[in-house]
């Protein structure tokens, strides 16, 4: 763009944990839709024992998982817990799905077993429910254009937010965060949490090119506009599910 070359570093958070539903393909959307405008993209899949150097990553994944793997990887989270909050502090952009949004809260309380305790990115908890939400979610989104979210979700936890972090957008169809407030994800700075797997970005194109924005400027600190691709299928996949009558 404009000449200049422009990168981003991502570092997939536990992928071998973290990763049903095919949540890879957020990733897999990010390297792409960068990729198609001449920007590199670098990714590290972090590991259990690895070490996360934040100076380098610009954009954080975590994948969903059920509750075993949650634990593997919550003891895991809280040895960096101190260095990814400076991390958020310092603009990176962190998106996670479901199981791994509900480790970037306070905590999450299992049906059986101990409380998982998060690295509190977001002020949110999380209690798991008596049923599992299973289905189709459509959310409305302000700060989108167009301002519709969609994707899958399968969970059984119950995400409650409080103080200054967000929800991400408000639910038209599904459940959501709790199945109640008819909030959906969560944001705090430019940290993301959602319950939306399908995978969620290749669905919602105009999210991922602003999650990639947020990565530029977090990495240029500076606003750089992104050309224009063709999204043509990416944007009927969006609109089939918009229109879908449930
Ligand atoms: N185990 C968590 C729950 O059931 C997260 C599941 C998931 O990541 N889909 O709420």
């Amino acid at each position: 763009m404009n000449g200049r070359n422009f990168k981003i570093n991502i570092a997939h958070l536990y992928p071998k944990l973290l990763n049903i539903y095919g949540d890879w393909g957020n990733v897999l959307t990010i390297k792409k839709r960068c990729e198609w405008r001449n920007i590199e993209v670098t990714i590290d899949s972090i590991d259990i024992n690895d070490t996360i150097d934040i100076k380098k990553y610009d954009f954080y994944f975590l994948g969903g998982g059920q509750d075993q793997q949650q634990i593997a990887v919550a003891k895991e989270l809280q040895k960096h817990k101190s260095s990814l909050q400076d991390a958020r502090d310092e603009k990176a952009v962190f998106l996670a799905i479901c199981g791994g949004y509900q480790l970037l809260g306070h905590y999450y309380q299992p049906h059986n077993g101990e409380k998982l305790q998060g690295i509190s990115l977001l002020d949110a908890y999380t209690i798991a429910g008596d049923k599992r939400f299973i289905g189709n979610v459509t959310a409305k989104c302000d700060y989108m254009i167009p301002n519709t979210l969609v994707g899958f979700e399968n969970h059984s936890g119950l995400t409650y937010l409080q103080g200054e972090t967000e929800p991400m957008a408000t639910v038209k169809i599904g459940n959501g965060n709790n199945g109640k407030d008819k909030t959906e994800g969560a944001r705090y700075e430019n940290v993301f949490g959602t319950y939306l797997h399908g995978s969620f970005l290749p669905k919602n194109p105009h999210f991922a090119d602003y999650l990639i924005s947020l990565a530029l400027k977090k990495r240029y600190k500076e606003e750089i506009k992104l050309i224009t691709i063709d999204s043509e299928l990416e944007n009927l996949a969006h609109q089939s599910l918009v229109n879908k009558k449930y």
